[in-house]
């Protein structure tokens, strides 16, 4: 078993990912495997070497041993271009022009509850001849659905109560995922989730654990996998933690970061008992 806690160091560890990264950490431990860290940290913009620096000293402090050096992603950013590279010969690849604003106002209804607007494909004719430099390059999902069309894929996923395989339908993809952008705009800045999958299949993670709220990312990290001709984990996906109000955690959750309980004198031990392990 070799797992992963793959954290964007974008604001401070929080409860939520001491569970997570403890959870990774300790089912590989017991099985005898490995425990990896990868700094997911491709927005350039928003992460920072200080909140890189502050999760090393609180997973430390968790008492987590990873094996092997940090994976930076930032350090290999133009690497992830063969796989684009790939994706753009099979076709599934155009480029887009709109706007956060242009993608809402082209949507007929809200998207509650989804992790991403579906997008209206207001530029899915275009072809990749006439890519502008500011544009961004989405995938073409029907045309992935197409070559996949009798074959697609199948997952493992596990939880925290159940385990079993997960077919991919292509209704589920064109409603839960679109067509996403794969390449952010101006500078060919790849996308979190395509460049978190390629690195779990280039540092042969068996097991990809973390909240499920990222379901959805699943799914089209499977597709995008499968198309690349990778290696698909199993996928575990844990509850999550949330706040008094049942709310989950997120970054700006300050009051719950593990270095405020550190500061008040919350043992690693305390923090276990917090997340229920
Ligand atoms: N980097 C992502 C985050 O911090 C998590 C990715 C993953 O675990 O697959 O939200």
């Amino acid at each position: 078993m070799r797992t992963r806690f793959a954290p964007s160091p974008t604001g401070p560890l929080h409860l939520g990912h001491a569970y997570s990264a403890i959870l990774a950490h300790d089912m590989a431990k017991t099985a005898g495997g490995q425990f990896l860290l990868r700094m997911e940290d491709t927005d350039l913009q928003r992460s920072k070497p200080e909140w890189d620096a502050q999760i090393i000293d609180d997973l430390t402090w968790l008492g987590l041993t990873w094996d092997g050096p940090v994976l930076r992603q930032s350090k290999q950013l133009r690497s992830y271009d063969t796989e684009l590279k790939t994706l753009e010969d099979m076709g599934l690849l155009y480029p887009c022009s709109c706007s956060r604003a242009d993608i809402r106002a082209a949507l007929s209804a809200p998207q509650e509850g989804q992790v991403h607007d579906i997008y209206p494909g207001t530029c899915k004719c275009r072809s990749m001849n006439n890519r502008q430099s500011g544009d961004a390059l989405r995938l073409h999902l029907d045309r992935a659905l197409d070559l996949l069309s009798d074959k697609m894929p199948v997952f493992t996923e596990t939880g925290d109560s159940f385990a079993g395989l997960n077919q991919i339908t292509a209704h589920n993809a064109l409603t839960d995922i679109g067509d996403v952008v794969l390449s952010r705009k101006g500078e060919d800045i790849i996308a979190y989730f395509l460049a978190s999958a390629i690195d779990d299949a280039r540092q042969n993670i068996t097991h990809t654990i973390r909240g499920k709220d990222l379901f959805d990312f699943t799914q089209i990290q499977v597709i995008l996998l499968t198309m690349l001709g990778l290696n698909v984990p199993v996928y575990h996906h844990h509850r999550l933690i949330r706040d008094e109000n049942g709310k989950r955690l997120a970054k700006r959750d300050d009051a719950r970061a593990i270095s405020k309980f550190r500061d008040e004198g919350a043992t690693p031990q305390d923090i276990r008992k917090m997340v229920g392990l």
